[in-house]
């Protein structure tokens, strides 16, 4: 899969690309991701990306030359499968979405700031628009980044033990059951019996249940959902 993200802070993103999964995926060669500063496809001589707005109103405008322009380049190229805006308006990113981003071979995601786009930018360019949440954030490429680690790891090969990405929360619709590791006993404060048993069935079924006892105390919501 080979991601291209449109941004004026490509920096934002060395953190999260460097570190962890995204970057194991990277060296895997499972994944490409390229950073483009938008501030290359400016035509003005100080890279200007933004102006003000018609009709006034406190806040820049990204203008729609430069990220035309850049989403152009990238189209030349090669075709993309969806043109994303991070977005407070989007659609709420979730596992459903991560889960069908993942299968997908080629992605743009655009980061805005200041106010925000052109709108014609939206209508002309943007096949898909995601928030990650109800707030406002300053920019784009946080967004983008959640949006990343989350498809990335979701790639057969990324994880060392693909069951794993699987078993994960809201995978299936439930948050995940209680996990333990050494010691047993820890000041007297014990591993559930069971997880020592050696039954897998049991302990399948007490997973099971923990799962749903969590979901319904935590997020009955998500029982609600389809
Ligand atoms: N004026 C806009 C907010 C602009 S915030 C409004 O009132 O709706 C600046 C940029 O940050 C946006 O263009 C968007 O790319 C990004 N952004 C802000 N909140 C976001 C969210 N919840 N999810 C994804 N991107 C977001």
């Amino acid at each position: 899969m080979r991601i291209d993200i449109i941004t004026i802070f490509p920096e934002m993103f060395v953190g999260p690309f460097n570190h962890s999964i995204v970057k194991r995926a990277q060296e895997k060669n499972i994944v490409e991701i390229y950073l483009h500063q938008l501030r290359d496809f400016s035509t003005d001589k100080h890279r200007k990306v933004d102006d003000y707005a018609f009709s006034g109103g406190a806040g820049m405008v990204m203008m729609i030359e430069p990220i035309a322009k850049a989403i152009e380049h990238l189209q030349n190229e090669r075709h993309y499968d969806e043109i994303i805006y991070t977005s407070p308006h989007g659609e709420l990113f979730d596992q459903p979405i991560a889960n069908r981003l993942s299968t997908y071979v080629n992605l743009i995601i655009l980061c805005g700031h200041y106010k925000g786009i052109d709108e014609r930018i939206r209508q002309h360019f943007i096949t898909k628009e995601i928030s990650i949440g109800n707030y406002v954030l300053s920019g784009g490429e946080l967004a983008a980044a959640v949006i990343v680690d989350t498809l990335v790891r979701l790639i057969p090969g990324v994880l060392g033990n693909e069951v794993s990405a699987l078993s994960d929360s809201f995978q299936n619709n439930l948050i995940s059951p209680p996990i333990y590791t050494r010691p047993r006993d820890f000041r007297g404060w014990k591993v559930p019996d069971i997880l020592l048993s050696g039954n897998e069935r049991l302990i399948e079924e007490w997973k099971y249940n923990q799962a749903l006892q969590r979901t319904q105390k935590y997020r009955p919501d998500m029982l609600n959902e389809k």
